[in-house]
């Protein structure tokens, strides 16, 4: 098959993009770009009750953030366009009318009233699956039912109707799914779902099959909830006699919880504390606010690697992956069946691996941006310094600053537990006679090794174990008991600094024991 790949990410634009929907825009990216085909985007905005402003333009910056933008789009039309369904909404109707004369679907006239009475009717006869369809669609108001004249009176005189696809009574639907395998459904299970529907517009099944047949889709790779649908979908490529160039189906299988209990949802993320959305955003009839990985301080490389692996393997050990490296690795037949735990830590790992590997100055901008935004102007050899202090340390870039807070403001208060355990005379005695030795001498240069080479010939000449009474020059210095080096903290600080802690330490905590 020498046929140019093509497929599509078919979004409705109902609200922001949930992390699922990004983890299928990337696998049909990299599949795509691994077969030298074509990504493209298609915006299913057909049913307009659930359209939400704000959200296109959320879905266009998510993918153009991460770098997987689409070569055909309606930012960037290419030759099968629109591609808004909802500009081409006037094309669909002969399709459905279409299907009407091959006899593979039918006008329904039923009013909401005449439906309900339908479901109580087998409610009460105890089916447990109500539904319009091969049996009860012969006791409903239909161009099945009703005779042609009557149709033609009722669609004359503008009466409401919906355009149902009929389905056959008794026929297995197969197909091979590109990551299931064969799957294999009877029509009995499946009901004649509206196509057309009384506003006029198409409903997604009909949109889709017909827009992705002329858009020359190869492959539809899609989130494994659509999967109920592809027998139908499978039908009407029958029905319109288009088999020959039917794509083929991968349905990507789910993404779970982290405890692996059901379908990840946006309360998960608010619940355990992280993003579910790729950027943040506010929706605009609520007001309700979600943040976003890039906001939380992810980077676009980090949560790529990260949606890259859940639900596809490399097959060997590797994890570290750039989207070339993505592009060149990625392959269907590595996408697994079983649904993918969302683990957040790895999201981390991912974004430390990343962050990590910057340069010094492209992290210092980080810092310094961050500062100017707390008002505080930082010299640039200072910054240089704090970053090589945490650079192994830190997750997000906001870690920087953050985490060098203890540079910035001397602490108020300790750590209780840890002077509990560590203040004792000890201690003191040996930050008494440090403070006193970085009092009378700043002519000495003060750098990370002399500050340890001073601190420990203090030590010993008091016959006092450094070892042991380290934790409290931390706890005086910083007021915690772990952090960043504590020698290039001093270093950072500079002697007087150092002095002017440890004494007030020696003045507020009292001694234990
Ligand atoms: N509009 C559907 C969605 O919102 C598209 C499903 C498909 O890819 O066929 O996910």
């Amino acid at each position: 098959m020498n046929q140019e790949v093509r497929v599509r990410f078919a979004p409705s634009p109902t609200g922001a993009l949930h992390i699922g929907g990004l983890r299928t825009a990337l696998y049909n990216y990299l599949f795509a770009k691994k077969m030298g085909g074509k990504f493209l985007l298609r915006i299913e905005d057909t049913d307009q009750t659930r359209f939400v402003p704000g959200a296109e333009e959320y879905i266009q910056e998510s993918l153009a953030w991460l770098g997987i933008s689409p070569d055909e789009s309606p930012w960037k039309p290419g030759a099968v366009g629109p591609y808004r369904q909802s500009e081409r909404k006037e094309s669909y109707l002969p399709y459905a009318l279409d299907l009407i004369e091959k006899g593979h679907a039918y006008y329904a006239f039923d009013t909401a009233e005449e439906l309900e009475a339908m479901r109580e009717r087998l409610t009460a006869a105890r089916v447990v699956q109500p539904q319009y369809n091969s049996i009860t669609r012969t006791q409903m108001k239909n161009s099945l039912t009703l005779s042609k004249a009557e149709v033609q009176e009722r669609l004359a005189s503008g009466q409401p109707y919906v355009i149902r696809a009929k389905l056959p009574l008794k026929e297995e639907v197969r197909f091979q799914d590109l990551i299931r395998g064969w799957v294999v459904v009877h029509t009995s299970t499946l009901d004649d779902k509206v196509l057309m529907k009384s506003d006029g517009m198409p409903t997604y099944h009909l949109a889709n099959i017909v827009d992705d047949h002329l858009m020359g889709i190869t492959h539809v790779i899609r989130g494994e909830e659509w999967l109920p649908s592809a027998p139908l979908h499978v039908l009407l490529y029958r029905f319109f006699g288009w088999e020959e160039s039917m794509p083929q189906f991968a349905h990507l299988p789910l993404l779970l919880k982290p405890d692996g209990n059901g379908k990840l949802s946006k309360r998960d993320g608010d619940k355990l504390g992280f993003p579910v959305f790729p950027l943040n955003w506010t929706d605009p009839f609520s007001g309700e606010k979600s943040s976003g990985f890039r906001e939380t301080g992810y980077l676009p490389d980090a949560l790529l690697n990260f949606l890259a692996f859940l639900g596809w393997n490399p097959g060997d050990e590797r994890e570290i992956f750039s989207l070339s490296e993505l592009v060149e690795a990625f392959s269907i037949d590595r996408i697994g069946k079983a649904g993918t735990k969302f683990d957040i830590a790895k999201a981390k790992w991912f974004n430390e691996h990343y962050l990590r590997q910057l340069s010094v100055e492209h992290q210092r901008e980080y810092l310094l941006q961050d500062a100017q935004a707390a008002g505080v102007q930082l010299e640039k050899g200072k910054a240089t310094a704090v970053v090589h202090l945490l650079r192994e340390r830190v997750t997000f870039p906001g870690d920087f600053w953050k985490d060098s807070q203890l540079l910035w403001q001397a602490p108020s208060e300790f750590d209780e537990e840890v002077a509990g355990k560590k203040w004792n005379l000890e201690a003191k005695t040996v930050l008494e006679t440090y403070a006193a030795a970085l009092e009378a001498d700043n002519s000495i240069p003060f750098d990370a090794s002399s500050a340890k080479a001073l601190l420990e010939a203090t030590a010993e000449a008091l016959e006092i174990k450094l070892g042991k009474v380290m934790q409290a020059v931390r706890l005086a210095v910083t007021g915690w008991g772990a952090g960043p080096d504590l020698m290039e903290v001093f270093a950072i600080l500079g002697p007087q600094e150092v002095a002017k802690r440890i004494r007030f330490a020696l003045h507020t905590l009292p001694l234990v024991g």
